[in-house]
């Protein structure tokens, strides 16, 4: 690709800042990656947003990029489906394909990292640059300035690729500019993560091959397997609930209540529970994503752009479709770095945007639907259609964690699906009305 002579900087060398930094070095672009936090290849790893991730095709097919899909697979945990913990403690499984045998995936977060930015960071071209916390870009001078450990620095670069999280230091850049629509929807749930270890002989004490659920209407618990053995079990409840538990009969007496499988598994429940932070959970939406001034272009990347809640596990998946998008916007305009910023704003947006809606809507799905018969002979009924109509007939949660079919293609085409469904529902529904109702065989001899 011809060398443009652009200096180009990405600001976070999180999932996203690190895949990109190891797409850009590949196509023989020179790029520094800037961190705020220390080298996690020497320094202890820092408690992230979450110990675990689920990682579905999306994400796979860009880890494949640049060759990292098997090692991720490797270090990852396969969850064919959702296993539902009703308040009473049985448990039911429930498969996440027609055919049962395609799964998401478990994967520590920390290593996922680990992993993208050792890369990266051998990929001819990537600088690293380690404790370098962005404090403000100016876009005119082409400036931008970090606090280091050894003081305030400010370099240059006419490129900057903001992929520097939720909550960007990046984008207050540019979030008084004219035309820059942003805005930031908190839920009223926060999350807290407790651990299930491995039990007392070393084994998994639940199945690790789901995501385990516990439903509760308003609120819920989930679960995934770590390598370790342990399960993270995330609550997400209502700031409410989390406030009206203070005293530790009252902790171990709201989950014998509510959660009464766990209590047995979770021997420092009390202790999680007291010390973890509740995390926010905000849909953060903006636009436009590029940015320009007299001497440097900003772009937005990842949740810099579009943070989403966690429901459908797709927050990173998402940001690593982003990369992808500029890598590929790159190939398509010979490097051209303004004709191929504006391709990946336009592409982005929208698929951005339905995922967006998808992960709010999954989160009623999780805490409530799951419990009701109806939505359970939809998942059959849509399971039945799809071995019937192979291809024809594909659900939201196959095309969202199965394909990469663009996300903004999906709601129009379940919505094409949508009478078909609901009639072999109706169907599922009345086989199981029958099967209640009828005389069983035995009993007509
Ligand atoms: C509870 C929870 C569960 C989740 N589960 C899933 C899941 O199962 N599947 C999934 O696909 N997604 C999941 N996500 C979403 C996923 O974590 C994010 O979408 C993903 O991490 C976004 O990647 P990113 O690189 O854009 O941002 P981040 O991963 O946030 O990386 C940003 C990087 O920028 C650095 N940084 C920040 N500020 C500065 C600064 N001023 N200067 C320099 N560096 C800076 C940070 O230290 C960090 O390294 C989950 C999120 C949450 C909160």
């Amino acid at each position: 690709m011809a060398d443009r002579g652009e200096s180009v900087a990405i600001v976070g060398a999180g999932l996203a800042g690190c895949l990109l930094a190891a797409l850009l070095g590949r196509r023989g672009i020179e790029v520094t990656l800037y961190e705020r936090r220390a080298d996690p290849r020497t320094a202890e790893p820092e408690r992230g947003r979450s110990i675990n991730l689920a990682i579905s095709a999306r994400g796979l097919a860009a880890l494949d990029e640049v060759g990292l899909k098997d090692d991720a697979l490797a270090r990852a945990l396969p969850m064919h489906g959702r296993m539902v913990h009703t308040p009473t403690g049985e448990q039911s499984s429930r498969p996440y394909s027609a055919d049962g045998t395609r799964p998401i995936h478990s994967i520590s977060r920390s290593e996922l990292n680990l992993a993208l930015l050792e890369e990266a960071a051998k990929t001819p071209g990537v600088e690293l640059r380690f404790g370098y916390r962005l404090r403000s870009a100016d876009l005119d001078s082409g400036v931008l300035a970090f606090d280091t450990p050894a003081g305030a620095e400010e370099v240059r670069a006419s490129i900057v690729l903001a992929a520097d999280g939720a909550f960007s230091a990046a984008r207050r850049a540019v979030t008084f500019r004219t035309g820059f629509n942003f805005s930031q929807d908190y839920l009223e749930h926060g999350y807290k993560e407790l651990t299930i270890p491995p039990t007392a002989d070393g084994e998994f004490a639940m199945s690790p091959d789901a995501l385990h659920i516990w439903p509760r209407g308003g609120s819920m618990m989930i679960a995934l397997p770590n390598m370790d053995r342990s399960f993270t079990c995330t609550l997400f409840w209502t700031r409410a609930e989390f406030d009206a538990l203070v005293s530790d009969e009252q902790i171990v007496d709201h989950f014998a209540a509510r959660y009464p499988d766990v209590v047995g598994l979770a021997p420092d429940l009390v202790d999680d529970y007291r010390h973890n932070p509740i995390g926010s959970l905000a849909t953060i939406r903006s636009y436009p994503w590029v940015h320009r001034g007299e001497r440097a272009t900003l772009a937005l990347v990842g949740d810099a752009a579009h943070a989403i809640v966690p429901f459908f596990g797709q927050g990173a998946n998402c940001a690593f479709e982003d990369c992808i998008e500029i890598d590929r916007s790159l190939a398509e305009h010979d490097g051209d770095w303004r004709r191929a910023l504006d391709a990946y704003q336009q592409r982005r947006k929208a698929n951005c945007d339905a995922i967006a809606e998808m992960a709010l809507d999954n989160f009623v799905e999780m805490r409530d639907r799951v419990n009701s018969p109806v939505f359970q002979a939809k998942t059959q009924a849509e399971h039945w259609l799809e071995r019937t109509l192979p291809g024809r007939f594909v659900s939201r949660y196959e095309l969202v964690s199965f394909t990469t079919v663009p996300y903004a293609e999906i709601p129009a085409r379940v919505g094409r699906q949508r009478l078909v469904t609901a009639v072999a529902t109706a169907g599922v529904l009345a086989a199981n009305a029958a099967r209640s109702l009828l005389p069983h065989r035995e009993d007509h001899r």
